[in-house]
């Protein structure tokens, strides 16, 4: 793989792209970088020392990495880009897509001669920056052998199943976050409204059996001290609980809690702000309990 392309500067692609292109230069090849808004691809370039491309120069390398919002933007990317494919190169797509998306994106790409790979990744923008992304990937092992050595941004690389189950394994993480920081904000709000001081509450219960990330990292840092950082979008993790709850509705199982955490999620993202840092959601809760979480 001499040269790789970046597709999707965001709050993830930025540091992703940064990890690859820094890889690139020790193997003395290059990484490319392109961004619906060129103006990230440029300081992009000028800060990481990738090369700001046009979709077209992006869609002939050898390995292609895309991380988008949702799997219908990679569709658009995937369309546009599509005459200029390589046959023989691989695309990888990190985006926390659809599982019903992946065969379909496979069985286009294969058309090109293009292998694909579903590779969602967790650790936030933190372990971005620091390149110690877990990634759950979804395809024929043989691929994933060839493609490893290249994700300079992964700590752990796991291969979930074939096509899909990355993007399927993304999505029940996720709402198992959302499931958990709901819960807690509850929990919390219940111990605001009793006058309870929530930072010597946290404290137990983060030596009990309660806790969880939210109550250990995001509640403390984020809520607590009415931060919000946007790092990951409230309307993102609503999509994401979203799939999950579609792969249940498909599968015909049974998971209520998801059914309205995912329910709660969108009703946040309105009228909070999809935008709004994902922690933000517990804001909904302030509203409805007539109280702050401070
Ligand atoms: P951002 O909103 O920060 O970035 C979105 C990127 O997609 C931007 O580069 C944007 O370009 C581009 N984009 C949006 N719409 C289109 C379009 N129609 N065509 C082409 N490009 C488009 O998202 P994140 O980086 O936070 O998230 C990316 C993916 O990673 C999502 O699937 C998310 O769920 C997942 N994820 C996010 C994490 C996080 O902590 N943020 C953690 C793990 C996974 P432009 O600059 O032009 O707007």
């Amino acid at each position: 793989f001499r040269t790789t392309a970046f597709l999707g500067l965001g709050a993830m692609g930025m540091p992703m792209a940064a990890h690859l292109a820094a890889h690139s230069r020790e193997s003395g090849g290059q990484t490319l970088v392109w961004n619906r808004t060129p103006g990230r691809a440029q300081e992009h370039a000028a800060q990481h020392g990738s090369v700001a491309a046009t979709l077209e120069q992006a869609a002939v390398a050898d390995l292609i990495v895309s991380c988008l919002p949702t799997s219908a933007e990679v569709d658009e990317v995937l369309a546009a880009a599509y005459p200029n494919l390589k046959s023989g190169s691989v695309w990888v797509d990190c985006t926390s897509g659809h599982p019903d998306a992946a065969p379909r994106q496979r069985d286009l790409l294969a058309s090109a001669g293009v292998r694909f790979l579903d590779a969602p990744v967790s650790g936030g923008t933190v372990a971005a920056k620091a390149g110690t992304l877990t990634v759950m990937v979804g395809g024929p092992a043989d691929v994933l052998e060839a493609v490893h050595p290249q994700l300079a941004f992964a700590g752990k690389v796991v291969r979930v199943g074939d096509t899909g189950a990355g993007f399927a394994v993304k999505a029940v993480n996720n709402a198992l976050l959302a499931v958990n920081l709901w819960a807690a904000g509850e929990g919390l709000a219940i111990l605001g409204l009793r006058g309870v001081e929530l930072g010597a509450a946290l404290e137990v219960i983060n030596a009990s059996s309660g806790r969880s990330n939210t109550t250990e990292n995001l509640i403390p840092q984020r809520v607590l001290t009415r931060e919000f950082p946007a790092t990951f979008g409230l309307g993102l993790l609503a999509k994401d609980a979203g799939i999950a709850l579609d792969m249940a509705e498909q599968a015909r199982g049974s998971a209520p809690v998801i059914a309205q955490v995912t329910g709660l999620y969108r009703a946040a993202s309105r009228v909070v702000g999809a935008q709004e840092d994902h922690t933000a959601a517990l804001k909904l809760i302030e509203q409805m309990n007539g109280v702050v979480l401070k």
